[in-house]
């Protein structure tokens, strides 16, 4: 399985201000020397050598991931803002012909893990075929009603490619291009699912939009079977811990109960997701330092576990 992440950030959008772009100049230019910047070539060498947090962005685009299997059959997995540049990637190729088929998997319908979907242009191209899945038995009307014409004046119908919705069992696994797929639900307001994705034995896990509670870990056995052993958990890390305490039922986690879970679960990689609006690029590198010092007191777990940050545009295969 190869996955790409298209959005990464929780609840809305969160494009970079004017202010933000001069802060990562200004943050750059104080670090630069004479040599540094004397050639193109040290430019570069000098960019590059940055953190992330001055050179880039982790993203401002709400959820989307493309998963590809290895016979290349394309997943999605959400359609936040993130599907708009995915969008862009799919109309070079045979969605741009009208010959393209997905399969799309819904965690739920809030608005940040949706609102990509009126500006999906291979929905737009007739002769594509996407297939949506979810496990709430009205996921069509939900889809549907975010295009009536007091919201968006193209409503899901107008848009010609073929779309299929199929309700899945809950929390029955089901076999869809060679990947067994299983579903979860997870506790958040009005409800939602993670997915775990198995392909040749390799395991990817997405749970974005899940609470989970330090006070409850002792209940947290009834989700072994599904984290058990992932190669990979993308996992809601919106809250700091301090945070996670302050905003209980809010439907969000934080890195530390993450990594307790990837640790009683036997997970190897973990990617904190569902970033906080507010959060600048440098709280992004705090948060997971943090998350890193908090693994680091435990001398399985840093042994055991790898744990990054997701950005738009990484590719991670397993
Ligand atoms: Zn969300
Ligand atoms: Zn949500």
């Amino acid at each position: 399985m190869k996955i790409r992440f298209w959005g990464v950030r929780g609840s809305i959008p969160t494009p970079p201000a004017d202010d933000v772009i001069r802060e990562k100049l200004r943050r750059a230019l104080l670090r630069a020397s004479p040599a540094d910047i004397s050639s193109e070539e040290s430019i570069d060498r000098f960019i590059d050598s940055l953190p992330y947090s001055i050179r880039g962005t982790y993203g401002g685009n709400t959820t989307c991931l493309e998963v590809r299997t290895a016979d290349d059959d394309l997943f999605i997995i959400d359609c936040g803002t993130g599907i708009r540049h995915l969008s862009t990637e799919l109309m070079k190729g045979e969605f741009g012909r009208g010959q393209g088929v997905a399969s799309i998997l819904l965690t739920h319908t809030h608005w940040d893990h949706i609102q990509g979907i009126p500006f999906f242009v291979p929905f737009f191209v007739k002769g594509n075929r996407f297939h949506i899945y979810s496990p709430f038995s009205d996921i069509k009307k939900r889809v549907e009603y975010q295009q009536v014409f007091t919201h968006f004046p193209v409503n899901l119908d107008s848009m010609l490619a073929t779309k299929e919705f199929f309700v899945i069992e809950k929390e029955a696994p089901f076999h869809l291009n060679g990947i067994t797929i299983l579903n979860k639900r997870m506790r958040h307001p009005g409800g939602a699912f993670g997915y775990r994705l198995e392909e040749d034995g390799r395991s990817f896990i997405f749970t974005s939009d899940c609470e989970f509670n330090i006070d409850e870990i002792d209940q947290i056995d009834s989700y072994r079977d599904f984290f058990w052993n992932a190669d990979v958990v993308v996992f809601d890390t919106q809250y700091t811990f301090e945070e996670a305490i302050d905003k209980i039922d809010w439907g969000h986690s934080s890195a530390s109960i993450a990594i307790d879970i990837a640790l009683r679960f036997n997970v190897k990689r973990l990617l904190l997701f569902h970033h906080e609006p507010t959060y600048s690029d440098e709280k992004l590198e705090s948060v997971l330092s943090n998350a890193r010092t908090y693994l680091g007191m435990n001398a399985r777990g840093r042994a055991l576990l790898d744990i990054e940050i997701a950005r738009e545009g990484v590719v991670i295969e397993l």
